[in-house]
């Protein structure tokens, strides 16, 4: 065994934390949320609960019964979500979507973390983004969430390239009818891409186990554009193999999980985290451990 060691500690006064989802069999958050309660000694424990669409009202019940604090949401309820908390944060409203929800004297706030914690990882690779074009590969939920969190940061421009065309107008409308001062535009793979700064892949192309597909032809980018990969799983995804072979800086979709999940940590306890460190820590064991594939 390496030098990692986890302590879980569970008592009587243990306070309960999770993630509900259907798969969540293969999530990292109850890797990255346990390691955060043991540096920060909290007495608390994640837990991921698999919970179909149609069971999220006895899903949420039973969290509230058995006292958890609070609880992240992935695939299919971030939406679903939205009916039933009892407070949802402007930001997650402006998204329309939640993936964690603060429990307070049996009251569920809602809030969206996946959109701040892409802007963290951008601003740690110092990336200008009021001064971007930034191009989104996909239109799905996940694009959805990072074409708002971009306009709300004042992104210059936003190019939005999707196999389904007519998702990719909806997005760019919503984009610009939210008059954020961003300009959003459907592109194609005929486009000059070249222009992009910054290219973010949302969709799940080149997602385990379909490890040899890519989203894009690389030769279309610019060699000094930043390479993003949302694609956690696994962590060198082809489209970053194939941009590093091609002198593209990259960014590992890692960054965004735990970026996202450290916000959801500092919701819940009302405290700020030195979340930088804590990412080189946790990067750093997940690798020891064999947990990025
Ligand atoms: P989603 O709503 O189902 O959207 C999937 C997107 O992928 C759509 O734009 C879809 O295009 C596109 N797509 C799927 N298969 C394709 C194919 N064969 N060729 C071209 N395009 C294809 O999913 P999501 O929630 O946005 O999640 C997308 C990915 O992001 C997943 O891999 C997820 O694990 C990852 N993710 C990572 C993080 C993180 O923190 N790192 C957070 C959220 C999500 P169409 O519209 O044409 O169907």
């Amino acid at each position: 065994m390496g030098k990692a060691v986890l302590i879980l500690r569970v008592d009587a006064d243990t306070k309960l934390f999770g993630l509900i989802g259907c798969p969540v069999s293969k999530s990292l958050s109850p890797f990255i949320h346990n390691f955060v309660f043991d540096k920060m000694e909290l007495n608390c424990n994640y837990m991921a609960f698999e919970i179909e669409k149609e069971f999220l009202d006895k899903g949420i019940d039973s969290l509230k019964t058995l006292g958890a604090r609070g609880f992240n949401a992935t695939i299919p309820h971030k939406i679903s979500l939205l009916e039933w908390v009892d407070e949802i944060d402007p930001y997650a409203q402006k998204l329309q979507a939640i993936n964690t929800v603060k429990i307070e004297k049996g009251k569920l706030i809602g809030y969206n973390t996946d959109g701040p914690g892409l802007i963290e990882v951008l601003k740690a690779y110092n990336i200008q983004i009021e001064e971007s074009n930034i191009l989104i590969l996909g239109a799905g939920g996940a694009a959805r969430g990072i074409a708002m969190a971009l306009a709300l940061n004042h992104c210059h421009r936003i190019g939005i390239l999707n196999r389904t065309e007519l998702k990719s107008e909806e997005l760019a409308n919503a984009i610009n009818q939210s008059k954020l001062n961003t300009l959003a535009k459907v592109v194609s793979t005929s486009a000059d891409l070249k222009v992009y700064d910054v290219v973010i892949n949302t969709t799940s192309v080149g997602m385990y186990p379909h490890v040899d597909e890519t989203p894009i032809d690389i030769k279309k980018l610019s060699q000094e554009a930043y390479l993003f990969d949302i694609v956690y799983k696994p962590h060198r995804t082809k489209f970053l193999q194939e941009g590093e072979k091609n002198g593209n800086p990259i960014i590992y979709g890692i960054e965004m999980l735990i970026y996202q999940a450290l916000i959801a940590e500092e919701i819940w306890h009302d405290m700020k985290l030195d979340k930088k460190h804590l990412r080189n820590e946790l990067i750093e064991l997940a690798l020891e451990l064999k947990l990025l594939i």
